[in-house]
Parts: structure tokens; C-alpha cells; sequence
């Protein structure tokens, strides 16, 4: 190369150099910074997000059925009306949660097993007073087995439709993330939900927006409930874990989804987020409060501005454990 030509492709560099500013490399520094971020935004009230800041395992974990047996076997807690029309059905570690409608009920996530389904489900809706029988819907947040595994037995019984988005019923069917007969196979496919499907059963109608990351099929369900005379809007955040293992595709698309939902919050102002781990929504101890003081202000509700600020949490310890992944290349 000449001189000239040197001296030029130097100049091309540098004028790229000014013009796209450096990404500095990642290091422990920017994921530090990065938790920083999301432990500040969390602040008090929502420091049971800050779990999902901690490293995640570069390879996906298999299922420890001695550990599963073990979460399934914690006693449960109680359950309980969280609005007028929404009821928390859960074990010690995952939770489902039973809209009642004019019409029936909608019922999002079943639990890990057939005894936890007739227990906590069946039994759970009879305790709050209502019917088992009036499941007409079961929507399924992500086909892991601890949403899914009490759908063919509820299906049995009640026959209801069934709704998970596309992704997770052929990664049910074909590859399930985590095999374990502990969990049933894959229920019969049934209602294929599309991103922005909505699902109307009398006076309510629950809108599913796709928000892959947890999973490629993740949904994450919006409606209306009640509480003192109030409306407000709910989402329930449909995946959370980044135990996928050092998967770039799903965990972007994670970031992407809380991004994505921030805005959805804001516009449609929803003030209310719920999850389907009580680890990250403290619905226990919320129901608990609510038990307690029925007529005072309902701790499940948060603001749109909280909701929107859970959602930069989330995206914070999703771009550290990017971070995280980077170094490890
Ligand atoms: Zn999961």
C-alpha cells in the first residue's frame, strides 16, 4: 500500500472513530454498573425483582428432581383474593391465578402436578367460593412444567380451551427445555396465541402480548380487575428467569420485552404487575396485608410509574447478565 493510501484509510478510521462513539469492552466494571442501576431503580419496594441480577448459569440447568420434589412439597400458602375478581392460587414457589368473569372463569397457569391441580386449583377455588367447574379458559404463561403441569388433568375434568403462544406448544412437543417425568408431556394443542390475541369470556377480555426472552412462546396477559369501586389494569409478566444458558437470541429478546412492555404500560396505564412466582411480586405477603386490612389500600396496586420502573429493572439485570455472557465468548 502507498503512502497516500495509508494515510487516507488512517483518516477513514479516524473519522469513523468520531462519529460512532466506542462501546466500551464489558468487564466486571459495566456489569457492576449495571446491577448498580437496576439495585437504585428497584429501591425498596421492588427488591424481590434484584434475584434476577444474580449470574445465571452459562449452561441451562437440568431439572434436580430432588430439589423439585422438595419445592413441591413446602406447604402452601393460603389462598386469596388479591382484587374483586382476581384470585391468587399458588404453591410456596409458583403461582396461578384465577380471573372470575361473568361468564366464568379464566384461569392463567395450572401449577407443577395433577395433585397440586386438584389441591390448590380445585381445592383453592372452593375455599375463595368458587366452582372448579366454570374453567373455560386455561392460559399457559410459558410451557414450563410448573405452569403447565396441571393442564391435562384440569383439562379432564373441565374441558376447557387451552392458550399458549406457538413457540412454547412446539417446545413442548418437540423439546421441552427441561424433561423431567415429574412434569406431564405436552397437553393437546389447542388455541395458538399470536401476539396481541385477546381472549373475552363474558364481562372481561385478557389481552396476550408475546414477550419472548424466559421463553420464545412467553405470554404475558393484560386485563382490567376491580378493587374499592376502582378499575385497574393488570399485567402479569409471563418469564422471568434467564436459565436458558448463554443464549444471546433469547436473552436480547428478554431486554427487548421489558422495553417493549414499558411502553405498553404507560399507554395503556396499567398500574398493577403481578408474577407467577411470589418471589417476584410478594403476592404472599401482599395477601396477607390485604387479609389484614380488607378496606385499606391494596398493596397489589403500584402506579404506572412503578410498573414502568419494575420493567427498567428487569432490562438492567438483563444487560448484565449480557454482559456476563459477553466475557465468557
Ligand atoms: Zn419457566
Amino acid at each position: 500500500m502507498k503512502k497516500s493510501a495509508l494515510l487516507m484509510a488512517a483518516l477513514v478510521t479516524l473519522a469513523a472513530c468520531e462519529t460512532t462513539p466506542a462501546t466500551p469492552p464489558v468487564s466486571d466494571a459495566t456489569v457492576q454498573a449495571h446491577v448498580d442501576t437496576a439495585t437504585r431503580l428497584a429501591g425498596s419496594d421492588l427488591s424481590a425483582l434484584l434475584s434476577l441480577c444474580k449470574a445465571a448459569p452459562a449452561v441451562r440447568p437440568k431439572v434436580d428432581e430432588h430439589d423439585l420434589m422438595a419445592l413441591i412439597a413446602k406447604p402452601a400458602p393460603a389462598p386469596g383474593k388479591a382484587f374483586d375478581n382476581l384470585y391468587f392460587l399458588g404453591d410456596a414457589w409458583v403461582s396461578a391465578w384465577a380471573i372470575n368473569t361473568s361468564e366464568g372463569i379464566i384461569l392463567i397457569d395450572t401449577l407443577n402436578t395433577d395433585k397440586e391441580a386438584a389441591q390448590l386449583i380445585e381445592g383453592g377455588l372452593r375455599r375463595v367460593g368458587l366452582n372448579p367447574a366454570r374453567i373455560k379458559y386455561i392460559i399457559v404463561t410459558h410451557g414450563h412444567g410448573d405452569h403447565s403441569g396441571g393442564v391435562n388433568y384440569l383439562v379432564r375434568r373441565y374441558h376447557p380451551k387451552v392458550a399458549m403462544g406457538e413457540a412454547d406448544w412446539t417446545m413442548l412437543e418437540t423439546n421441552p427445555d427441561f424433561p423431567t417425568p415429574m412434569w406431564e408431556p405436552a397437553p393437546k394443542r389447542d388455541m395458538v396465541v399470536k401476539d396481541g390475541d385477546k381472549i373475552t369470556l363474558g364481562d372481561t377480555t385478557v389481552t396476550l402480548y408475546n414477550t419472548p426472552g424466559h421463553t420464545m412462546g412467553t405470554l404475558s396477559p393484560v386485563f382490567d380487575v376491580k378493587s374499592g369501586g376502582q378499575t385497574h389494569r393488570v399485567v402479569e409478566w409471563g418469564g422471568t428467569g434467564f436459565n436458558f444458558g448463554k443464549d444471546f437470541t433469547r436473552l436480547d429478546a428478554f431486554i427487548a420485552s421489558t422495553k417493549r412492555m414499558r411502553g405498553i404500560v404507560a399507554e395503556q396505564k396499567i398500574d398493577v404487575l403481578i408474577s407467577n412466582h411470589a418471589g417476584y411480586d410478594e403476592a404472599v405477603a401482599k395477601l396477607a396485608k390485604r387479609r389484614q386490612d380488607p378496606r385499606g389500600p391494596n398493596p397489589f396496586v403500584l402506579g404506572t410509574a412503578n410498573v414502568e420502573r419494575a420493567m427498567d429493572v428487569m432490562g438492567e439485570c438483563g444487560l448484565a447478565q449480557r454482559d456476563r455472557f459477553t466475557m465468557m465468548k
